[in-house]
């Protein structure tokens, strides 16, 4: 299988080539050449495998230039139980309709250690197969998990750096804390002035400026990515929806074939584009629902056809929802509509901001994907709902995405099963959650924690224990248009 741009350059690469590359050299964003499709009884076989297994299967569809048992052997090492206290991807049944699909397990405490517990290992994979002697140096912009994800992945691992920028009033104490006191020889925290956006947009800066790129190969060193548009993010996300299903079946809840419904509370598109994905693949998935908060681009992109990113930016509760532009929506855009006219609508987007699809285009995904979103309110309303009526206790994004998917299921009477994806521990953000509940806030964004416990007669997390008892690291804020040079200097390269 190989890799091609979203917006039709020349790039002809291996799995392993899109993985280390990141981004296409035009822009654009790798995606296979085809999807592949599961055939007749490989549910059936899937269902009768550990997550591990389910994983290994799944990215060897899609990673063809790695051996299923490479994958297989990086897969248990990533999904392990003891990083994975409680599962890899357990199903929580909350009502007899509703479940959610638990992805916050792993070692950070949210859903991007699904991905970025295994990406890793592929790539120093990929840096072997390819004869690789430069030092890999990975880029992560982050909303909050990302940043924390990445680094814990790649933290240590041979011939590769991580750098991660972060906008400094943007994140959580608990991320924050977090980031800051992440060990490891290889890693680097910088946080800037600025948002989510003005972070991600520096990043692909970055990525596309070829002086620098000759700069740093000068010095034996090239530019990775983390964030989700590498492939190697989202192929592993693909495998937790399937998992999702075959849980459902083993569980008797549902039978072969039997359609579900998913929702996703969603930033940058990732995981609920990995979700259609596991739709083209043939699993029985009706709707998508994508679930936005009060930062509800995609709401309006997939109810009216527009995307206007000329608005304002709103800082919620849910802060790795606080996206105006989602990078894997290009993604869907490819495989809808081609790669001409996502080069067009990309380049649209870029000059003016915004762009409209075409009515075909847009029948497309109305098949597909309805869009609702959930404000800070309901955000918080839903977060005591469920845990007074279900004794469940969820975070601020799942709680988006929960109101949504009750928003869609009020509307419909086809009976089918909604799996709500759950994208982070409640305990990473304890403050949020807690004044959810209790209704006056705790005494401080650490003390949350305790707090919300004993509230609660829940347990905090293994990663989140003793947060605020670890060294600090790393404090260096800058200006966002410094970023190229703070990657320099961190490199010891002279400009
Ligand atoms: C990253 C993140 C999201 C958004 O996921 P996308 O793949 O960017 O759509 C939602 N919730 C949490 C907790 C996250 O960390």
């Amino acid at each position: 299988m190989n890799y091609i741009s979203t917006r039709g350059g020349k790039d002809f690469v291996g799995a392993a080539g899109a993985i280390k590359q990141g981004l296409a050299s035009d822009g654009g964003l790798f995606m296979p050449d085809k999807i592949p499709t599961f055939g007749k009884g490989d549910i059936a076989k899937l269902c009768a495998m550990s997550y591990p297994e389910r994983a290994a299967y799944i990215l060897s569809l899609f990673l063809t230039d790695y051996t299923y048992d490479e994958l297989l052997s990086d897969c248990e090492k990533a999904y392990s139980p003891d990083r994975f206290v409680g599962g890899a991807a357990p199903l929580h049944k909350l009502s007899d309709d509703t479940f959610v699909l638990e992805l916050w397990h792993g070692p950070t405490s949210a859903f991007k250690d699904m991905a970025l517990q295994i990406m890793p290992r592929l790539l120093s994979a990929a840096l072997k197969k390819t004869e690789e002697s430069r030092t890999a140096f990975i880029l992560v912009a982050t909303s909050g998990d990302t940043g924390k994800a990445a680094l814990e992945g790649y933290r240590d691992v041979d011939g590769v750096k991580i750098m991660v920028f972060y906008p400094v009033d943007g994140v959580s104490r608990v991320q924050k804390l977090q980031m800051a006191t992440q060990l490891g020889e290889n890693v680097y925290v910088c946080a800037i002035e600025g948002n989510f956006d003005d972070a991600q947009t520096g990043v692909k800066k970055i990525f596309s400026d070829t002086e620098m790129a000759e700069l740093l190969n000068k010095n034996n060193v090239f530019f990775s990515s983390a964030n989700s548009i590498n492939w190697g993010r989202l192929a592993p996300q693909i495998v937790y929806y399937v998992s999702a299903y075959c849980d459902l079946i083993n569980k008797g809840e549902i039978i072969a074939d039997e359609m579900i419904d998913v929702t996703v509370p969603t930033g940058n598109f990732g995981n609920i584009f990995a979700a259609y994905i596991a739709k083209m693949m043939g699993l029985p998935i009706n709707r998508l629902v994508c679930a936005s908060n009060k930062n509800n681009i995609l709401t309006d992109f997939l109810t009216t056809g527009t995307y206007d990113r000329n608005r304002g930016f709103h800082t919620t509760m849910s802060p790795s929802m606080d996206i105006l532009i989602s990078s894997n929506l290009e993604r869907l855009l490819y495989v809808m509509s081609g790669a001409e006219n996502t080069a067009e609508l990309m380049k649209k987007l870029n000059t003016d901001g915004c762009y409209t699809i075409d009515a075909a285009l847009k029948a497309k995904l109305d098949e597909h994907f309805t869009g609702l979103f959930c404000d800070e309110e309901n955000t918080a309303l839903e977060i005591k709902r469920t845990f007074n009526e279900n004794g469940y206790l969820i975070d601020t994004h799942t709680a988006v995405g929960l109101n949504c998917a009750k928003q869609y299921m009020a509307k419909k009477s086809d009976g089918l099963k909604m799996v709500v994806a759950s994208t982070a521990s409640p305990y990473k953000f304890a403050a949020d959650v807690y004044k959810s509940i209790a209704g006056k806030a705790p005494a401080d964004e650490l003390s949350a924690l305790g707090e919300l416990k004993a509230l609660t007669g829940t347990e905090i997390p293994y990663p989140l224990c003793d947060i605020d008892k670890r060294e600090i690291r790393f404090k260096t804020v800058i200006e966002k248009q410094d970023m190229p040079s703070e990657v320099l200097k961190t490199l010891g390269i002279d400009a």
